[in-house]
């Protein structure tokens, strides 16, 4: 069932052409100091797309003064709320109108299918960033009844130069996820990109000028995340940094700025999220529900549910039914019409993905499918169905990132909360119930940033994401991100007449 080997040994040429490849720095494309660039890969190929301006730490000095001159002197702190609202929502009107390019950017270097970008991910970029503009002109203090005859009030200020530094396995969404509510909060952004993924941060930051945004509030540095990353989250004048990518990263990037000027710092980290399959459940809709939580985008979510523990009563039927999901599933170029997995985003991540294959196999869990590449070039892996996994094995403890699923057997709920909580992650859970109670146990005992109750993946941009444990800290999307972004100024003012 597996496309057909043509759609993957001969790549749809793209519907796109690369027009910016150079770094963004105050509101205009240049070339790195060094004069360097580093080649993005098609990950259906391996072959070049473009050769990408490559930023390291001068750029990073540049990109930052830019911002810090943007912020200090203005105007974007200092336009009215409503001004910054509309630039904002004029950006989101200009990707829709250039909806395809952008999608097929994605694809083109991520290596998702083109129906999710164009369909969901772009239309969602839009949104998240129509969702900020809205939040703009509503962020205010409060008047506070102290003790004592004074005025109390406080006053939430833009924190100043943002950091950003983003992954590649939502290019797009990780962009809108950091740059809407630093921007709508009035601070001034330098986005280090992925390295596997630059092209369409370039693009659509030019739309983002193109709607008003004045020159040095959002700069993009192309680059990698030990000199250019590292430059961002160590700069004495950046003064909030936000993460998102794996839990080693994320350690490096709180210690080098606690080590500089103890700016804040958010993250967002890994994941080994629980999907819990009770025993009441439709085994058939538990089965397509807990393909998706796992297999959506290659496999390569931070929330997948790559723990999938499913009660024993209804352990053997979930696994015969699983594995037939996972050879029914459609992979080949993404570029072509319903496919729904595309190749692995590089070479390392594919390696790395077959590594721990190979590990699953080796302590004796049972393979149902899948277990090799498809085909002969490109990332291209077949889905993959482990069952009598156990919880030691490393397929159960460590984050694979790719479409590997691992089917755990449990007892009772007291059972499955403990196991499902033993892990140095909390980023989501899944659970899949028709009996209210036991969801509402599962929802309260799960120690995880959010927890999806016969759903999964459910993205609006009003709902906070964020982890527990070593999956990160803070939170963003919704009300709870604008705290990412903002100071607390409390103004406190005698009353002369006290009596008043
Ligand atoms: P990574 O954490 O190394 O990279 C994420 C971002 O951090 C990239 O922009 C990278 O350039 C930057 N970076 C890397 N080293 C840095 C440093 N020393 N200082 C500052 N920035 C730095 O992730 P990766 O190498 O792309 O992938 C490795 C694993 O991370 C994956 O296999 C997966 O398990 C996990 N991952 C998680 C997420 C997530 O959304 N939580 C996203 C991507 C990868």
């Amino acid at each position: 069932k597996y496309s057909t080997a043509a759609a993957i040994e001969e790549p749809i040429k793209p519907p796109v052409s690369v027009d910016h490849t150079q770094l963004l720095i105050n509101g205009k494309f240049v070339d790195a100091a060094s004069g360097k660039t580093f080649p993005t890969l098609d990950p259906r190929t391996g072959e070049v797309i473009a050769h990408v301006a490559e930023g390291d730490a001068e750029d990073v000095n540049r990109a930052v003064s830019a911002a810090r001159k943007a912020f200090d002197e203005g105007p974007w702190p200092r336009l009215t709320a409503y001004e910054r609202s509309r630039i904002m929502f004029r950006f989101a009107d200009l990707v829709e109108k250039h909806n395809d390019e952008i999608a097929a950017l994605e694809t083109w270097d991520n290596g998702k299918p083109y129906e999710q970008s164009a369909k969901i991910e772009v239309p969602m970029f839009a949104r998240l960033f129509r969702y900020y503009a809205g939040w703009a002109d509503k962020i205010h203090g409060l008047t506070v009844p102290a003790d004592g005859p004074y005025h109390v009030q406080t006053l939430h200020e833009p924190i100043g130069v943002a950091g950003q530094i983003i992954p590649w396995n939502f290019p797009l969404l990780m962009y809108a996820w950091k740059v809407g509510p630093a921007l709508a909060c009035g601070n001034t952004v330098v986005l280090k990109t992925a390295e596997q993924t630059p092209l369409s941060a370039l693009y659509v930051s030019k739309l983002f000028h193109e709607a008003g945004l004045p020159a040095g509030v959002l700069n993009v540095v192309s680059g990698y995340g030990p000199t250019a990353g590292s430059a961002l989250a160590s700069h004495m004048d950046v003064d909030k940094v936000a993460f998102t990518g794996s839990t080693e990263t994320g350690k490096i990037v709180l210690e080098l700025a606690a080590k500089s000027n103890l700016k804040v710092v958010t993250l967002e980290l890994g994941g080994k999220s629980p999907f819990i399959v009770c025993e009441d459940a439709d085994v058939d809709k538990a089965v397509e529900l807990a393909h998706f939580a796992l297999f959506f985008n290659q496999g390569q979510c931070c929330c997948a549910g790559s723990r999938t523990f499913v009660h024993e009563r209804v352990y053997d039927e979930f696994v015969e039914k699983a594995k037939a999901r996972a050879v029914q599933r459609v992979v080949g170029d993404p570029f072509k019409n319903g496919i729904e997995q595309g190749p692995q985003v590089d070479s390392d991540q594919f390696e790395k993905i077959l590594k721990y294959i190979r590990a699953g196999v080796d302590c004796g869990a049972t393979l149902e499918t899948g277990g090799e590449r498809l085909g002969t070039k490109g990332y291209y892996i077949k889905p993959t169905v482990f069952s009598n996994v156990k919880d030691d094995m490393l397929i159960a403890k460590e984050e694979i990132f790719g479409p590997v699923q691992t089917i755990l057997k449990y007892k009772d709920l007291d059972d499955v909360i403990r196991r499902a909580n033993a892990s140095q992650y909390g980023l989501a859970a899944g659970v899949f119930t028709q009996n209210i109670d036991t969801a509402n146990t599962l929802t309260r005992a799960l120690r995880v940033g959010t927890v999806w109750v016969n759903c999964f993946d459910t993205f609006d941009a009003a709902i906070p994401f964020g982890g527990y444990k070593m999956s990160g800290q803070g939170r963003e999307k919704g009300v709870y991100s604008l705290k990412n972004y903002l100071q607390v100024k409390a103004v406190v003012t005698p009353l002369t007449n006290p009596a008043w």
